[in-house]
C-alpha cells in the first residue's frame, strides 16, 4: 500500500514536472552561442533540426528528456561557420582533377597520376599545376610515357599558368590534332615531325572543346566530396558565388533527395539568361537554397595586376588595369535588380573598381536601407570612398586570408599609402558595426581557423611580418567569429534562422578540441573540429 502510494507520488511527481521530449542534449559543454550579448550555455537541447532550448546543463537536462544524451566534458560548442565568399561548385570538381602543383619531376606527375586513377578510374583525366621550372630537367615533356600508362583513357595535363598543356595520343587522336596543324594565337609542338603533345595557348582550346560536361553522377559525386571536406573544419553553409541557374537547380535537386546536406547561398552571374530565370521565378528559398541574389564583376585581381586603380600601379608606371564591363553595364543592371528588390554583390577589388560600384550602389540605394548589396573583397579603397558604406548600408563582404596571402607584394603594387586603405577589415566593418567573412576557396584554402587567424593575428603560419599587417585593421577575436557566423548569415537574409545557436533556429553546430576566443595564437590553426552538426543531424564526426 504505501509502495504504490509513493510510485503514484513519483509519477505525479515527475509528469509535474513536464520534461518535454527532444531529439538530443548535449550537455557539460561550453557553448558560444554568438547571440547579441555573445553569452555562453552549457547545454543545447534540439528538436526536428531546430534549436528547443540553450541553458545550463542543470536547467537543460530538468526540463527536457531526450533518446540521445551527450556529455560534452567540457568541449567547446559554435554555430556552425558560414563562408560568405566561396566557389563551392567548381571546388567540388577541382576535386576530379588531379592537382599536379608542387610536383618535381615528369615521373613524379607520372606516379601522381597513377595514384589518383585509383580513385577516379573512369572518363578524361585531367590534371593541372605543373611547372617544368621546379624540375631538374626544365625541359617540356612529351606524351610518350603518357601513351603507354594511358593508351585509351584521354588525358590533359595543363601548366601551372594555364598557357601550356600536355596531352596523349588518345585526347589528340579526339580532337583531331595532327603535326603540322596551324592555328592563331597558338602551337601544337613537334620533334622530328610528331607530335609531343605539348599544346601552347589556342592549341589547348582545340582539346579542352571536347572534354564532355560532367555527367550528374560526376557532380553527384563531386558535391559529395566537397561537402565531407568543408563539415570536416566546421562549414555548414557556404555561399557560392557565381553559378548559372542549372548549377542551383541540380544541387536543389540533390538537397531535396537528401543528397547534398551542405546549406548554399547562391549567387547567380550575370547573364541574361540567370536574370531572366530568376526574375520569372521570383527568389528561391528552401532550408537549404536561398537563391535571391547576383554575382557580377568590376574588375579582375591584384596579383596579376587586373585590379582598376585610380592612380596607376606603383610597379608598372602609366598602367591602372581596367573595368570590366561599361559603367553603364554596372549601372542597368543595377537599376533592374533594385527594381526587382534583388540583393547585387559585385567583386571589386581596385579603388577605381570599389568607387565606380559605391557609386552606383549609391544611385540606386539612395540612402539607409536593408537591401543588403554586398561589395565582394573590398580589397583597396581609397580613403574618402570608406564612408559610403556606411552612409548606404554597402556591405563590404571580406576574406582576411587574402590579406596574409597578399600581403608580400601589395605593397609593391600599391605604395605604402595606397596599401593602407587594403584589408582595411576593421575600418570596413565600423561602416555598418558588422561585417561577413569568407575564403574564395579554391582560391585560397577551405578552412576557417585560417580566416580566424588571418583576421587576428594578419600573419602567416610562420608568424610574419613581426607584430602583424597592419595590425589597425586587426579584428577582434569575438568580431571574427561573428563574422564568420551570425554576420555571414545576416549577409544572406538568414540571421533569424541561423548564425547563433537560439532557440528555433536551425540545430547548425560544431564541436571543437579548442576554445579560440582564448588559445594562444600557435594553436589557432591546430583546433580540430570534432563534430559537426546539421540540422541536428551529425555530419561529420572526427574518427
Ligand atoms: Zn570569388
Amino acid at each position: 500500500m504505501l509502495l504504490s502510494f509513493l510510485a503514484f507520488i513519483a509519477v505525479c511527481f515527475s509528469s509535474c514536472r513536464q520534461t518535454s521530449d527532444v531529439d538530443l542534449i548535449i550537455f557539460n559543454a561550453k557553448i558560444y552561442t554568438v547571440d547579441s550579448a555573445f553569452s555562453t550555455a552549457e547545454a543545447i537541447a534540439v528538436k526536428d533540426g531546430k534549436i528547443e532550448g540553450v541553458g545550463s546543463s542543470n536547467d537543460i537536462t530538468a526540463k527536457y528528456s531526450a533518446k540521445e544524451k551527450i556529455n560534452a566534458n567540457g568541449q567547446i560548442i559554435y554555430p556552425g561557420f558560414i563562408d560568405a565568399h566561396a566557389h563551392f561548385y567548381r571546388y567540388g570538381l577541382g576535386l576530379q582533377t588531379a592537382d599536379l602543383t608542387g610536383t618535381t619531376s615528369w615521373d613524379d606527375i607520372l606516379s601522381k597520376l597513377q595514384s589518383f586513377t585509383q580513385q577516379n578510374p573512369d572518363g578524361w583525366l585531367i590534371g593541372r599545376g605543373w611547372d617544368q621550372n621546379d624540375w631538374t630537367v626544365k625541359e617540356f615533356p612529351s606524351k610518350e610515357k603518357l601513351d603507354s600508362l594511358f593508351p585509351d583513357r584521354p588525358v590533359i595535363l595543363t601548366r601551372v599558368d594555364g598557357h601550356a598543356s600536355i596531352a596523349n595520343q588518345k585526347a589528340l587522336d579526339i580532337a583531331g590534332v595532327k603535326p603540322g596543324m596551324q592555328l592563331t594565337g597558338g602551337t601544337v609542338e613537334t620533334k622530328n615531325g610528331k607530335l609531343t603533345g605539348i599544346l601552347v595557348d589556342n592549341a589547348e582550346g582545340v582539346v579542352f572543346s571536347k572534354i564532355p560536361a560532367p555527367s550528374v553522377a560526376q557532380i553527384k559525386t563531386a558535391l559529395g566530396r566537397a561537402q565531407q571536406n568543408c563539415f570536416a573544419v566546421g562549414l555548414t553553409t557556404v555561399d557560392d558565388c557565381g553559378l548559372d541557374y542549372e548549377e542551383v537547380m541540380i544541387m536543389d535537386s540533390f538537397q531535396k533527395k537528401g543528397e547534398l546536406k551542405m546549406r548554399i547561398y547562391a549567387m547567380l552571374s550575370d547573364t541574361k539568361k540567370n536574370y531572366d530565370f530568376l526574375f520569372d521565378k521570383g527568389k528561391i528559398k528552401t532550408d537549404h537554397m536561398n537563391v535571391r541574389s547576383f554575382k557580377v564583376y568590376a574588375d579582375g585581381a591584384l596579383g596579376s595586376r587586373g585590379a582598376c586603380l585610380l592612380q596607376p600601379y606603383n610597379d608598372k608606371p602609366g598602367w591602372s588595369g581596367f573595368l570590366l564591363s561599361s559603367q553603364q553595364h554596372f549601372d542597368s543592371v543595377a537599376n533592374i535588380i533594385s527594381s526587382k528588390g534583388f540583393q547585387m554583390c559585385t567583386h571589386a577589388i581596385g579603388d577605381s573598381g570599389n568607387r565606380a560600384i559605391l557609386n552606383i550602389y549609391a544611385k540606386y540605394l539612395k540612402g539607409k536601407n536593408d537591401m543588403r548589396w554586398r561589395i565582394e573583397h573590398a580589397q583597396v579603397v581609397n580613403k574618402n570612398d570608406f564612408d559610403l558604406f556606411g552612409q548606404y548600408n554597402i556591405i563590404p563582404s571580406v576574406q582576411p586570408t587574402h590579406a596574409t596571402s597578399d600581403m608580400y607584394w601589395a605593397g609593391d603594387r600599391l605604395g605604402k599609402e595606397r596599401e593602407k586603405g587594403a584589408y582595411a577589415f576593421d575600418q570596413l566593418m565600423k561602416q555598418n558595426n558588422w561585417i561577413p567573412l569568407g575564403t574564395d576557396f579554391p582560391v585560397e584554402d577551405i578552412s576557417p581557423f585560417k580566416t580566424f587567424y588571418a583576421a587576428v593575428f594578419r600573419q602567416d603560419a610562420k608568424e610574419f611580418p613581426e607584430g602583424g599587417y597592419q595590425m589597425g585593421n586587426a579584428l577582434s577575436r569575438e568580431n571574427a567569429l561573428r563574422g564568420m557566423t551570425i554576420w555571414a548569415a545576416k549577409s544572406n537574409f538568414e540571421e533569424n534562422e541561423k548564425g547563433s545557436l537560439e532557440k528555433g533556429k536551425f540545430a547548425d553546430f560544431i564541436i571543437l578540441d579548442k576554445d579560440l576566443m582564448i588559445v594562444n595564437q600557435k594553436e589557432v590553426l591546430l583546433t580540430k573540429v570534432l563534430a559537426t552538426y546539421i540540422n541536428g543531424q551529425k555530419v561529420f564526426s572526427k574518427n
